[in-house]
């Protein structure tokens, strides 16, 4: 039913530099077996559809109904989901469109409910807002597969990887469901496995709850004190942790990726204390999740620190864009740093009254996109950012695809984001 092979062909790198027409046939024929597969098995998808008319067979004219708000995914009303397993399972069942077949067991912590998810085939990657309530997105192995897949190719069309050879340093933990933890982790072990460096070996889900919702359990309270006395230590050690580990590959093609305050800190550390970390010319510099809840470095900061740290040049530092609920990621190409949007994602941006806005020419509007790469949720999203999408593209590379600029949130939805979280967590802001 759910065609693996359509969705195989359409995140393909290949289909950056194609002819956009046939790439967009291809990605609607994609959308609407999507679709179709969600409506069948998703009884949360199917009464959304229903109510506003919509049956099984969608055109591309329907495709800007089909957007799910991306609080469904934190919809659950319980305040410790480890506490009421059944109660969640139910919920996350509901979201769902591929059925995981387990009874949960309580759990002491909510990291070893997702363990046990994990162990029984479905993913919880999970993000956070500044409310504490954690979005968790249900993933398949098939689902998954596409995450590593699309960022693979999207990364691959720009860096041009040496699969096998480059060095990864990366300012994410090791292990956790934190989503951009996973999705950094997974595509730099398949690019090139054994040659990763994580900043931090492990970021548990109980204490991120801590760090955003604040405690709410004498237990919590406890964890709470211990987690702040810890926390300035934390982040130096991740600092110079990452410091540690670039001086090591002097003058060695390097891909180092973190929050962009990571990468701040790092190149301050680098330079306060007089240290040579100077990496080779062809090295590559990324960031994702912008600066929430932090003091903002401009990119012309950014540019200088990361030349005078690591001597590598400002356009070989990319910004990457994405967010827990895509499989994917925008990359800006190296030779205009402009993110271009993946050619397997199809972007509607909405109006002030939330009417579709004609995709022509420079456009801003609220941000949706639907993913036909998603098996076990819609990926069909209306999320919280406001975005600039340019669709006659870019003039600086060959790629063929809209590129975006000018991201933010939308005015009254919350902050949230991957570099959020880190951001309070491990650094304690
Ligand atoms: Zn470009």
């Amino acid at each position: 039913m759910f065609d693996q092979s359509l969705i195989e062909g359409l995140v393909s790198q290949n289909n950056y530099y194609r002819d956009q027409k046939e790439v967009r046939e291809l990605r609607n024929k994609a959308i609407r077996m999507s679709h179709k597969h969600h409506f069948e098995n998703n009884a949360f998808y199917r009464k959304f559809c229903k109510a506003k008319g919509i049956t099984e067979e969608v055109s591309p004219k329907d495709f800007h109904d089909l957007l799910v708000p991306d609080g469904v995914f934190k919809s659950y009303e319980l305040e410790n989901p480890e506490k009421e397993p059944l109660k969640f399972k139910k919920w996350v069942d509901g979201i769902a469109s591929i059925k995981t077949d387990f009874i949960p067991k309580k759990t002491n912590s909510l990291e070893e409910m997702l363990e046990e998810y994990d162990r029984n085939g479905m993913f919880l990657g999970y993000s956070s807002g500044t409310s504490g309530k954690l979005t968790f997105l249900p993933r398949d192995g098939f689902t998954r597969s596409m995450i590593v897949r699309s960022y693979v190719e999207a990364v691959d069309a720009t860096v041009k990887i040496n699969k096998g050879k480059d060095h990864f340093v990366l300012g994410i933990p090791g292990k956790t469901f934190l989503q951009v933890g996973f999705n950094g982790r997974t595509t730099a072990e398949d690019l090139s496995p054994g040659n990763i460096f994580f900043a931090m070996k492990e970021l548990k889900s109980d204490i991120v709850r801590i760090r955003m919702r604040g405690p709410r359990s004498p237990k919590e309270y406890a964890m709470n004190e211990l987690i702040k006395r810890m926390m300035p230590g934390m982040e130096n050690n991740a600092v110079s942790g990452l410091a540690g580990e670039l001086l090591k590959r002097k003058n060695e093609r390097v891909i180092f990726m973190a929050p962009p305050f990571l990468i701040v800190n790092t190149a301050r550390y680098v330079l306060d204390n007089g240290l040579d970390a100077k990496l080779s010319q062809d090295s590559i510099l990324a960031s994702t999740g912008g600066f929430k809840g932090r003091k903002v470095t401009s990119r012309d900061d950014m540019n200088r620190l990361i030349k005078e740290a690591f001597g590598v040049d400002e356009n070989r530092y990319i910004d990457l864009y994405g967010m827990t609920e895509s499989n994917s990621i925008m990359v800006e190409c190296m030779e205009g740093n402009n993110k271009h949007i993946p050619p397997w994602m199809e972007v509607v941006l909405f109006d002030d009254h939330m009417e579709p806005i004609e995709p022509k020419g420079k456009v801003t509007g609220y941000y949706g996109f639907l993913e036909a790469s998603s098996r076990s949720f819609p990926g069909f999203i209306m999320t919280g950012d406001k975005i600039t999408v340019d669709y006659d593209g870019c003039s600086a590379c060959d790629k063929k695809t809209p590129v975006v600029s000018g991201i933010g949130r939308a005015p009254l939805t919350e902050g949230r984001g991957c570099a959020g979280v880190l951001s309070k967590t491990v650094g304690g802001a």
